[in-house]
């Protein structure tokens, strides 16, 4: 028996939130019982606070205050989710151009956490989290981790691209934190070779993780890895979440085959968090109702259930900077109809999403397309919206929409950046278009490669 699973559990975690006043636990009590409520509390709930935040945001943030008296939208007079219909949405090009309109002016800066998003379907974003919605998030993700199986103090390995999110190993408090409450393997899938993939099985066999979390795409090249080099000796973990990228049914085949357990997808952003995730009915996403309330539409309506729309997010718990109505860019179906799992949760499964391939160096070295989206396309000044092409070995196609912020400089930045990340001898062509359409399917495909990564893998 793990004996360091129940001290996580029941001293740490307690521990931990005491010393940083967080009041996940009781947001996770909460959570718990909240996600069996029936359909029309979840609804009522979500009204209340709805109402709630529309009342704080008129109050609060003048660009609201504009918005609304704008449209004609009397949050006090809001009867109906219908009315919301009223208010314009909230695009990223609002949030770069308001930042500070859009902070709610009874918080003060040490109360707010700013955070990023990276570029993967535009360029990035800045935004405001309240330090309290910090601890319902943490509370949302320990609840849809359960899904899976996870609980407090089960050990984790994490797949993924950003090594902003991996928890620094700063002294020994944080090493403790990290090996004893959080027991996470961070393994950095932001560039691969096939040396660091040997790795990967040898320190996930002597880890002995029970759980993964991974980008989808690095999930599906490290199964295959295992699969096409023929590897008998390796851990396979209790179930897999795969987040971050579209997860295609044949990674999800080839994923479940290799580790022989079930993938429970993920949808989730950096703004608000988890949004949806997988039950053990892999049967669409639940929503994380209590705190998102989602819209699915299509030229300004809403779409029947099974029909693709638009996805367009309130955030009823971020009071420091309220999101109302934010059009994420991706696009997802409203499923109808109870989940055998008892949960009343709604549904909604993701049809369109960021769409990322590997990469690969011209010294042959793989790197994820969603790292680039972070570590390339954020950092340039310049660039509205990116898509990278490869057709072949040491060749790439930018297709580029400028932003405001074009200047001379930004080309210059993008030649280095090519040289830092894809090698000296990469040749590129720059081909500046007015958009980058997202496919039919909503799908918005920020890199595109006509190699197969597992070329350079085996
Ligand atoms: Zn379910």
């Amino acid at each position: 028996m793990d004996i360091f699973k129940p001290i996580a559990k029941y001293l740490l975690d307690p521990l931990y939130a005491f010393h940083e006043d967080s009041s996940h636990p009781e947001f996770s009590e909460e959570y718990e019982k909240t996600q069996f409520m029936t359909k029309e509390k979840i609804a009522d709930q979500q009204f209340f606070l709805l109402k709630n935040m529309l009342i704080h945001a008129y109050h609060n943030c003048s660009f609201y205050k504009n918005r609304f008296d704008q449209a004609s939208f009397n949050p006090f007079k809001f009867y109906d989710f219908d009315e919301l219909k009223k208010i314009p949405t909230l695009t990223k090009q609002d949030i770069q151009q308001n930042l500070e309109d859009l902070t709610a002016s009874n918080y003060t800066k040490d109360q707010l956490l700013l955070n990023q998003t990276g570029g993967s379907t535009g360029s990035p974003l800045k935004f405001y989290v309240d330090l309290q919605r910090l601890h319902s998030r943490k509370a949302s993700t320990y609840r849809h981790d359960r899904w899976a199986g996870w609980d407090i103090g089960s050990k984790t390995a994490v797949l993924w691209g950003h090594q902003g999110d991996f928890l620094p190993q700063e002294n020994w408090k944080t090493k403790l934190r990290d090996n004893y409450y959080e027991r996470k393997l961070f393994l950095d899938t932001s560039s691969i070779t096939q040396e660091k993939m040997s790795a990967f099985v040898k320190q996930l066999k002597e880890f002995q993780p029970e759980i993964y979390l991974a980008y989808a795409n690095s999930m599906f090249l490290y199964a295959r890895f295992i699969k096409e080099n023929n590897i008998k000796d390796y851990n396979r973990p209790n179930a897999i979440i795969t987040s971050a990228e579209v997860l295609t049914p044949e990674q999800r085949k080839t994923i479940e085959e290799v580790f022989e357990c079930r993938v429970f997808n993920r949808y989730g952003c950096r703004e608000t968090s988890i949004i949806a995730s997988e039950c053990s009915e892999h049967n669409g996403l639940h929503i994380s109702s209590e705190a998102l309330y989602l819209e699915f539409q299509q030229n300004g309506k809403d779409v029947d259930v099974n029909e693709t729309g638009k996805i367009i997010i309130t955030d009823l718990l971020n009071f420091g900077m309220p999101l109302i109505r934010y059009q994420i860019e991706d696009a997802g179906a409203p499923l109808a109809g109870y989940c055998p799992c008892g949960r009343s949760l709604p549904r909604m499964d993701i049809s369109g999403g960021r769409v990322t391939d590997f990469l690969v160096t011209s010294d042959r070295k793989v790197i994820s397309g969603a790292s680039m989206t972070i570590y390339f396309i954020a950092v340039i000044n310049g660039i509205a919206q990116a898509q990278i092409i490869q057709n072949k070995v040491d060749e790439l196609i930018l297709k580029i929409v400028k932003s405001s912020l074009f200047s001379d400089k930004t080309e210059k930045e993008i030649a280095l950046k090519i040289a830092e990340y894809f090698g000296t001898n990469m040749q590129y062509t720059i081909e500046y278009t007015d958009n980058i359409p997202v496919t039919a399917s909503g799908k918005y495909r920020f890199s595109i490669s006509h190699i197969d990564p597992m070329e350079y893998l085996s």
